[in-house]
């Protein structure tokens, strides 16, 4: 985006590595020069920073920081029940509580290397992550299936629509289609358009989601009539997650967690949409979901970026794990680091971000290593934002 995401950081420095992934490849011998924020220069200098592996910033396109006291708290079941133990467990917590969750969220992520976060924020204010040093969106989530309802959820979350910073930028996010009316989509959708704010939501995520709004019953109308919910005379509008919202008009420029379940045609949608998705490895096997379609959409020209979602459903907030787990589903290093650094930093609206080249964000994580095939292994030794040393 923005001139100001490349600006507004630290003096000037220098970094040296023995191995950098520069451009989606790996260069021997790197010295980065940086300066207020955004990287100078990149020149390759035999025998520069043995020891030291240079990545771009890492992003986790996808978590929900605040239900960090999930931690280890909820075991696999079908995502209705889970979904009604998460809000168990989250009523007992008080504001202080959730504040104090995100903040060790917080802090767990610069301790695994994340620069950038995409986070989804319910209930926690703004302060932490805006104050935290790392790169940040915080999508303010928003909730309501009636659809007369949407005016008074839209004002909710417009309320925390602060100014963005250096680093920082607020974001709006409805939470999926089966908890959000089509009208709530369209207010937020417009009111981020105007805003010039990342827009994201959870889509195609589940089988039950997509039986909701195919008939408007199964796990989702039981889960809503239990929970004693108002649906306003909410209507299943008898479509498939993504041509919904693409016939809604709120697809267009999204950042979608998830997209599990998609047909060929879906994957065009999203790539005439120029939407990005957000896939979770770690969270997708928790729930048993089959092979995602990653390939697919990388090959249509979809970015697809990595996350770890809540420790709800992820062991930990670790992005290399994530890495990790997607070469195991058959991507290299090289395209997984991709999706976690140059698609992660465009599922966050960022332009100049998640490369290391000139005029991008002086935004580095360091790894002690002697090759890139510690990149996932070797011991984080520094988390950079705009050219500023983050500290947990
Ligand atoms: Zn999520």
């Amino acid at each position: 985006m923005k001139r100001g995401e490349a600006r507004g950081g630290g003096g000037m420095g220098v970094l040296a590595a023995g191995w950098g992934f520069v451009g989606g490849r790996w260069v021997e011998g790197v010295e980065v020069r940086h300066e207020r924020g955004a990287i100078l220069s990149v020149r390759r200098v035999r025998g520069a920073g043995r020891g030291v592996i240079l990545l771009p910033g890492l992003v986790n396109a996808h978590a929900h920081l605040e239900l960090t006291f999930l931690a280890g708290e909820l075991r696999p079941a079908p995502f209705p029940e889970w979904a009604g133990r998460l809000m168990e467990e989250r009523a007992k917590r008080g504001p202080r509580e959730i504040e104090e969750s995100l903040r060790e969220g917080i802090r767990l992520s610069v301790g695994h290397g994340t620069a950038a976060v995409g986070d989804f924020a319910w209930q926690s204010r703004n302060d932490a992550l805006r104050q935290s040093g790392l790169r940040a969106v915080s999508w303010r989530e928003a909730l309501g299936i009636a659809p007369g309802r949407a005016g008074e959820a839209a004002r909710r979350a417009l309320g925390f629509l602060e100014r963005r910073t250096a680093t920082w930028t607020p974001g709006l996010a409805p939470h999926a289609p089966y908890s959000c009316s089509r009208e709530l989509y369209r207010l937020l959708h417009a009111a981020a358009a105007r805003a010039r704010v990342p827009f994201a939501t959870h889509l195609s995520e589940l089988q039950e989601e997509i039986e909701y709004l195919r008939t408007g019953g199964g796990a989702f109308a039981a889960m809503l009539r239990r929970l004693g919910r108002d649906t306003g005379g909410w209507r299943p509008p008898g479509r498939r997650p993504v041509a919904y919202l693409a016939e809604a008009g709120v697809l267009r420029g999204a950042t979608v967690a998830h997209a599990n379940y998609l047909t060929a045609r879906d994957v065009a949608t999203l790539r005439r949409a120029r939407a990005a998705v957000v896939w979770c490895p770690r969270t997708h096997a928790f729930f048993g979901h089959p092979a995602h379609p990653a390939r697919r959409l990388l090959r249509a020209g979809v970015p697809v970026a990595l996350g770890t979602d809540s420790l709800g459903s992820s062991p930990s907030l670790d992005v290399r794990a994530e890495i990790r787990a997607a070469t195991e589903r058959g991507f290299t290093l090289d395209e997984a680091l991709t999706m976690a650094t140059k698609h992660g930093a465009r599922a966050l609206g960022l332009r100049r971000a998640g490369r290391i080249a000139p005029g991008c964000a002086a935004d580095f994580t360091i790894v002690a290593g002697e090759s890139p095939a510690d990149a996932l292994a070797g011991a984080v030794t520094g988390v950079m934002v705009a050219g500023r040393r983050v500290t947990a």
